[in-house]
C-alpha cells in the first residue's frame, strides 16, 4: 500500500505508524477469518510481519506485510536489480529459485514486509532511490502479537539497516 505521508516525521512517528498499520492488517485478516473465507489464506490466517517505510524526504509511506515475492512486481522498480547485485553471484536474479537459493534464511529474498513496503514506496515515487541510505524503516512488527522484531539478515544487507 502506498499512501501520502501527512505529518509523519522522524523515527518515533514512523514506528508509531508501524504499530497502527500492524493493527490494521490484523483487523483486516481477522475480519476475513470471521467471514470464514480462510481458504483464501490457505492455512496461514495472518501474515507474519508488517513494516512501514518512507523516503528520506518523507513524502510517501510504503506499508506492507510479508508474503510470497513476485519477481514481476519487484522488476517494476529497481528492487529486483538490487536483490541481484546484493545476493546473486552473477549479479542478476534470473529465476525464482535464485530468491530461495541465495537467501540467508528459510524464506526467499523478497518475502519480507520491509522489501514489499520498499517496493511499494519506489512504485509510488516512480523514481530510483539509494535504498541503503534514502529509505527509513519503522520497526518490523508481528501483527498477531504486536511484538517488535528485528530486521532479518537479508534486509540488513539489502538496506544496510
Ligand atoms: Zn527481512
Amino acid at each position: 500500500m502506498i499512501i501520502n505521508n501527512q505529518g509523519i516525521h522522524g523515527q518515533k512517528a514512523l514506528d508509531k505508524e508501524g504499530v497502527r498499520f500492524s493493527d490494521e492488517v490484523f483487523y483486516i485478516f481477522d475480519t476475513y477469518r470471521d467471514w470464514k473465507t480462510r481458504h483464501h489464506f490457505r492455512n496461514k490466517y495472518y501474515p507474519t510481519m508488517t513494516c512501514v517505510c518512507t523516503d528520506s524526504n518523507e513524502t510517501l509511506l510504503g506499508e506492507d506485510y510479508s508474503h510470497r515475492p513476485c519477481m514481476k512486481d519487484y522488476n517494476k522498480t529497481q528492487m529486483l536489480d538490487e536483490m541481484g547485485s546484493q545476493f546473486c553471484p552473477n549479479g542478476i536474479v534470473s529465476c525464482f529459485d535464485d530468491l530461495k537459493n541465495y537467501s540467508h534464511f528459510d524464506y526467499p529474498i523478497g518475502q519480507c514486509a520491509e522489501q514489499h513496503a520498499a517496493n511499494d514506496l519506489l512504485l509510488g515515487l516512480g523514481s530510483r532511490l539509494d535504498i541503503k541510505n534514502d529509505i527509513l524503516f519503522g520497526k518490523p512488527i508481528r501483527c498477531v502479537t504486536g511484538e517488535v522484531d528485528v530486521y532479518c539478515q537479508n534486509c540488513k544487507e539489502l538496506f544496510d539497516i
